[in-house]
């Protein structure tokens, strides 16, 4: 919780919070100011404007950082994240691009499941560790807030010890993190220790037990900010998902959904209609859904690395929810089989795969990202009363960011006012 000052940036990009997300033609309003400044005291954001205007106000002697020749944006916010897991599935994605099909994959014991068993098996403190290093990987790659899930436990036990060690994880990172409650991520193949049941009969009991059980332990002991469930052909139903989202609303846990990543499954449709704070992958919503939805509060989440990974025969359509005034947003989708930890990078992939601008992309990982958290009141831009988290860029323009790719660009990443990476930290 520090004071400081950055002045004289070529040009800060203060995305300012308009009181709700951007959508349509604002999407990519960054709200450039040019020889920008901002004010920050006990970690909060006092003043922001141009250098004089920010030090007629606030120009007493406190640590200042020159921002000459380079870009400020807000801390970047990554609202789709799997970081608690263990085990190795480095040689599924060898074996893909070698022309296995996913089936074939999973035949050979890989997938989600494999995860689900290694990090069952995995002590607290070996997946404590691992954590702690991805969450490093993380914040050096400009994020200040991340969206963290659980999901690879899948049994009332599971679930709840995973979702203890994402709470426990606030102490080894200064991030922000917004925990969610995966319990729907899969069936989990061993229900009731019986392997051989149908799917459906599986997919219909676990869907009980989340409803009932594990949803009731995860607000009891307030492990939980959100409840993500997958609507997905072969995983949940609209239906199943919408008993899950009904139940977590009485409970008061807002919801987000996994859908469409694999097939067109009525997710984005079920998402909207079951009143989800967010969709995210969308990767085969079709366009006719897309338009039959039409505007709504329910942000998209797109994930590049995920499409580009997984080899998608589709790409999530971006420019279509952009057309139909649906706010969207970006983000890593980090888990056991994407190790993309920099939204950085993968904002500069998301641009040319999904054709949205530079602007889009960032206000895609700024503040619609935030608002899809709910924590658009502490994060998402460079305004008054919110955390001073900012990032200093070795660059002059915002625009930069989805050129030069892979390139070290990030100087400094502040959170709270604090030098939480680059010189001083
Ligand atoms: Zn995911």
């Amino acid at each position: 919780m520090s004071d400081l000052n950055v002045v004289h940036a070529t040009s800060l990009a203060r995305v300012d919070d308009g009181g709700q997300p951007r959508r349509g033609p604002t999407q990519g309003d960054l709200g450039i100011i040019a020889d920008g400044a901002v004010a920050i005291r006990n970690g909060v954001i006092v003043a922001v404007g141009t250098t004089d205007e920010v030090l007629a106000s606030h120009g007493d002697d406190v640590p200042t950082i020159d921002g000459q020749g380079r870009c400020v944006l807000p801390g970047l916010v990554e609202c789709h994240s799997h970081p608690l897991f263990a085990g190795e599935r480095h040689h599924e994605y060898a074996e893909r691009l070698a022309g296995a099909s996913l089936a074939e994959v999973a035949a050979r014991g890989g997938g989600i499941w494999s995860s689900v068993l290694a990090t069952r098996q995995a002590g607290d403190d070996e997946l404590l560790a691992r954590l702690g290093t991805s969450l490093r990987r993380i914040v050096s790659g400009g994020v200040t807030t991340l969206e963290v899930k659980s999901g690879y436990g899948l049994t009332v036990d599971e679930e709840l010890r995973q979702l203890g060690l994402l709470q426990q994880a606030r102490s080894l990172t200064p991030m922000q993190l917004a925990v969610t409650f995966l319990g729907a991520h899969v069936v989990p193949r061993d229900l009731d220790g019986d392997i051989e049941r149908p799917a459906d009969d599986r997919a219909e009991r676990y869907t009980d037990l989340i409803e009932g059980d594990m949803l009731s332990a995860v607000v009891a002991q307030g492990l939980a900010q959100f409840q993500d469930v997958t609507v997905e052909q072969g995983y949940f139903s609209p239906e199943q998902a919408l008993r899950l989202m009904r139940r977590s609303r009485q409970l008061g846990l807002p919801v987000r959904v996994h859908a469409d990543a694999w097939a067109p499954s009525h997710g984005w449709r079920t998402a909207v209609e079951g009143g989800a704070v967010s969709a995210e992958h969308l990767t085969y919503t079709p366009a006719a859904e897309i338009r039959e939805v039409g505007r709504t509060d329910t942000i998209a989440v797109v994930l590049p690395m995920a499409e580009l990974i997984y080899m998608t025969s589709q790409r999530a359509d971006a420019r279509l929810f952009i057309e139909q005034e649906v706010p969207v947003a970006v983000a890593t989708d980090f888990c056991s089989s994407i190790h993309a930890t920099s939204l950085l990078n993968t904002l500069a992939t998301a641009a040319p795969w999904f054709r949205m601008t530079p602007a889009e992309v960032i206000v895609g990982a700024t503040l619609n990202a935030a608002y899809s958290l709910g924590m658009q009141a502490s994060c998402g831009s460079l305004d008054v009363g919110k955390r001073g988290d900012l990032l200093i860029l070795a660059c002059a323009h915002p625009d930069e960011v989805c050129l030069a790719v892979g390139a070290p660009l990030l100087d400094t990443v502040v959170i709270a006012g604090e030098v939480a990476v680059g010189a001083g930290s």
